[in-house]
């Protein structure tokens, strides 16, 4: 890898690190463009891909389009039904769930990811 796609590499993880909005491969791109001007959104799709798989960003879906989030600790979403804004929520994660779900069927569970849905404060205020 040369110089310039460590750069870009660097910027896309960095931009994800330094937000908390769980943004698209879209909004990344409008911002690495503000840092890498002729940065291209099939190399924004590239490294974002390549980030997911080494587990350096969390990867998911909803509403069948790909969110990332910079925090790859296993956390719980929340979704607002109106708005459509996804937030980390601070609950640590239920590890009985595993073992819950594991006794009930025979599989043998590492893990799992959960998402809320429902209205966010400023949504509910409305
Ligand atoms: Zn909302
Ligand atoms: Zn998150």
């Amino acid at each position: 890898m040369n110089i310039r796609q460590t750069r870009q590499r660097e910027t896309i993880l960095e931009i994800l690190r330094s937000t908390h909005c769980h943004p698209t491969a879209d909004w990344v791109y409008e911002q690495a463009r503000k840092i890498i001007p002729n940065i291209s959104l099939g190399t924004v799709y590239r490294n974002l891909n390549f980030l997911a798989k080494q587990n350096q960003v969390l990867r998911f879906e909803h509403d069948h389009v790909c969110r990332y989030d910079g925090y790859t600790e296993n956390h719980y979403h929340f979704v607002c039904t109106d708005c459509g804004r996804v937030c980390d929520i601070n609950v640590p994660i239920d590890t009985t769930l595993n073992r819950r779900v594991a006794r009930g069927s025979g599989y043998s569970v590492s893990s799992h990811r959960a998402m809320f849905f429902g209205l966010c404060s400023e949504c509910k205020r409305k």
